[in-house]
């Protein structure tokens, strides 16, 4: 028989899944708060899934490709130290879809030839191009296509974070400038943030990627490959409520889109 008190709890937890993934203490105020309203229950450390990270309940596992991705192109990922530990963050989709070295995650603000020569050889090499907006960026559709005999494909450059991060990391750091400058011109939109206020801008970093590989790679199925872990990531939230009301604001909290907005908290 059905406890309508345990349904609640229940239903807090659930919520708890999405609104405070990667905050043990949000945790432990609930179960404290819980304790009041009904019997004790020992507190169990949520199961984690080791490949995607995700809780169990909600392993985004089944929904990546049964073999990763096989791509000529090499993602950099240059993460913003504050988008690690939100939660929901969509670049571990990337991780799991694509093969293994072709997704490097570089996390930190300011990056010097001293410290990062790896990432200023990239930087530096004729094939890297550098997923940005502006008036200098041509169109990544209309990036050549390497010679056959290349011995590898394109380096893509994308950096995750807020916009404003975003532009000051690009600003910032004279190595982004080297490479040729690209961006999306098709007119994309994610399906994520058109349900409240469309712009061009608003991919979320795994958004952006998929759209660019598909495009590099001339397949377009590589899009829909890695959205589809994107999709699940999204329904798991709409199943359970976290999404009814979502406004921008929530979405730009949970990682989903590319934010256009700063976010005074991540300062
Ligand atoms: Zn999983």
């Amino acid at each position: 028989m059905a406890n309508p008190a345990n349904e609640a709890r229940d239903k807090s937890r659930e919520e708890s899944v999405f609104d405070n993934e990667d905050d043990d203490s949000s945790d432990t105020k609930e179960i404290l708060t819980d304790m009041t309203a009904t019997p004790p229950d020992p507190p169990s450390k949520r199961s984690m899934c080791g490949r995607c990270g995700r809780p169990a309940k909600v392993c985004l596992c089944p929904y990546f490709p049964e073999k990763p991705l096989d791509t000529s192109t090499c993602v950099y990922v240059i993460q913003h130290p504050n988008e690690e530990s939100r939660s929901l963050r969509t670049v571990p989709i990337l991780f799991n879809c694509l093969q293994q070295g072709k997704c490097c995650v570089i996390r930190g603000r300011r990056f010097s030839e001293v410290g990062h020569p790896e990432l200023t050889a990239v930087c530096r090499s004729p094939n890297t191009l550098v997923l940005f907006p502006g008036p200098e960026a041509i169109d990544i559709s209309k990036v050549p296509p390497l010679p056959p005999d290349s011995q590898s494909g394109y380096n893509l450059i994308v950096i995750d974070g807020t916009w404003n991060q975003a532009r000051s990391m690009y600003k910032s750091n004279q190595m982004f400038c080297q490479p040729r400058q690209v961006q999306l011109c098709n007119g994309v939109l994610s399906e994520y943030v058109i349900r409240t206020q469309p712009t061009n801008s608003c991919l979320s970093t795994v958004e952006s990627v998929a759209v660019s590989l598909a495009i590099l790679e001339k397949r377009p199925e590589i899009q829909e490959t890695l959205l589809r872990p994107l999709r699940a990531l999204c329904q798991f939230q709409l199943d359970h409520g976290a999404a009814v009301h979502h406004s921008k604001e929530h979405l730009r909290e949970n990682g989903l889109v590319y934010r256009p907005k700063s976010r005074p908290e991540d300062s």
